[in-house]
């Protein structure tokens, strides 16, 4: 069954231990700017921290701009043929989410493999911000982010036997004061 890495950025800490375990993986190196992933930062508050990797796309964007047809998707990874690359860059500039990359010591850009089925980001990450799901969860880590969102903010009012009342979702089955 084809999974897929899912990220969860309201989770992420930003600690950038994804980034290094991939580079160690891939190329031996403790260098994250030869990582396959990468954790972009936004200041000011509110901070996002949003992990960016390949999303091993149904039709990858990158595949269709590679003019020497060297990018291939099988079994849910998209991968790019060796023989085949003439490092131009175009997938880099074309993959909507900047997940291909490149680095001066490598001579091809380079991309998410899935370690081959079990990826050492998902392995590494202390809070769980990257998980690796069969493919019918895709989104699901997001329906429950948003709906526990959902729950901790929202307050109701209500009137009960003529008298108004507020009820929080987050205290919903604690008993009443
Ligand atoms: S290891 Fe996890 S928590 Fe740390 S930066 Fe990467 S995704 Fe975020
Ligand atoms: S590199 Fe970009 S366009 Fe290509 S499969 Fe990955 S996310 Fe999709």
């Amino acid at each position: 069954m084809a999974k897929h890495l899912t990220v969860v950025p309201e989770r992420c800490s930003g600690c950038r231990l994804c980034e290094l375990a991939c580079a160690i993986h891939h190329f031996g190196v403790n260098n994250p700017k030869k990582s396959a992933i990468r954790v972009m930062v936004a200041f000011p508050h509110p901070v996002i921290r949003m992990p960016i990797v390949c999303r091993q796309c149904a039709r990858p964007k990158c595949r269709e701009n590679c003019p020497e047809n060297a990018i291939a998707r099988n079994n849910g990874l998209v991968s790019i043929d060796s023989e085949k690359c003439i490092a131009c860059g175009q997938c880099v500039i074309t993959c909507p989410f900047g997940a291909i990359f490149v680095h001066d010591d490598v001579p091809l850009p380079f991309k998410c493999d899935l370690c081959g089925g079990d990826p050492e980001c998902v392995k590494v990450c202390p809070k769980q911000a990257i998980l690796y799901q069969p493919e019918h969860m895709a989104g699901q880590a997001h329906r429950m982010s948003s709906m526990l969102r959902y729950a901790h903010m929202k307050e109701v009012t209500y009137v009960e036997e003529g008298e108004q009342k507020k009820l929080r979702y987050a205290e919903i089955g604690k008993p009443e004061a």
